[in-house]
């Protein structure tokens, strides 16, 4: 069995799930709000009120908002501020006495849509969500690429490509840049600018999406792109956004499909069960 942890800012939800990728069982309880310490215990807690039995342990995954360095193994680059600076991995390992996987919220989405999702069958999968934030992960032949620094994937924080017009001046962002992709495509941006029933608003979405994303496949050429998040659920971005991206997309034909979630909000804790590899083969 394994277990799967996703950390949010305002709850923390596990589920177990068996091999085949069946969910047994789910919780959730409230985060404690701004106090490390009380995180890790009600993690704690969780993982014992979810483990299925005393004979067999499970394994146990967390998804969390961030990453852990290279260099300190300590969390950074995540918005629930109380956790940067924390030895997260020991700390729950001490508490939960056995090896624990951590990883990055996005990449925990891009896996579990890689492994049984959208993405199912893709040997290069990159998962965008599209939410208060804008995070993205990649994963390769069902295992998440971490990369050298810990931020394979972080798009959101690169410059929006082509500004011009609407998009100018560059939009300052909390991480201390501006025109990072994130201030123009989460969904509080997309809200401000009158929402997805704004034909103006959504066109000017799409437009910026298919660019940044085009930028993606230069780099990645991955098989499939998987939106999350609340704005995923505009369902005219998967007809427009791969016709508007052929204009930037170095290549004569483009077959990078752009699909929806399959699992939704459950991709985070089922993504962090999978942390501890996929299904078995056939
Ligand atoms: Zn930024």
């Amino acid at each position: 069995m394994r277990i799967g942890i996703d950390l949010g800012g305002t709850k923390i939800e596990g589920i177990v799930m068996d091999d085949a990728g069946r969910e047994r069982v789910r919780r959730r309880v409230p985060t404690p709000k701004g106090d490390y310490r009380a995180t890790v215990e009600a993690i704690a807690l969780l993982v014992a009120a979810l483990e299925p039995g005393s004979a067999s342990r499970a394994t146990v995954g967390v998804g969390i908002p961030g990453a852990i360095s290279r260099v300190s193994g300590l969390v950074k680059n995540a918005n629930s501020t109380c956790l940067i600076g924390q030895p997260l991995q020991g700390d729950l390992e001490a508490a939960l006495g056995r090896p624990v996987r951590l990883a990055n919220d996005a990449n925990c989405f891009a896996l579990s849509e890689a492994i049984d999702g959208a993405g199912r069958g893709a040997r290069v999968v990159f998962g965008v969500i599209l939410g208060t934030g804008v995070g993205g992960g990649i994963v390769v032949d069902g295992r998440v690429l971490e990369g050298a620094n810990a931020i394979a994937g972080e798009w959101g924080h690169n410059p929006l490509p082509l500004p011009s017009g609407d998009d100018l001046p560059l939009r300052p962002c909390y991480c201390g840049r501006a025109g990072c992709i994130e201030t123009y495509l989460c969904g509080p941006a997309l809200e401000h600018e009158g929402g997805a029933a704004s034909e103006s608003a959504i066109a000017r979405y799409e437009a910026r999406l298919a660019r940044a994303l085009a930028g993606v496949v230069n780099l990645l050429d991955p098989d499939v792109i998987v939106l999350g998040g609340g704005v995923s659920n505009v369902d005219r971005l998967y007809a427009n956004v791969p016709r508007l991206w052929r204009a930037h997309v170095f290549s004569d034909h483009v077959a990078t499909r752009l699909a929806k979630h399959a699992h939704g909000d459950s991709s985070g804790v089922r993504g962090a069960a999978w942390l501890w590899g996929g299904p078995p083969g056939p």
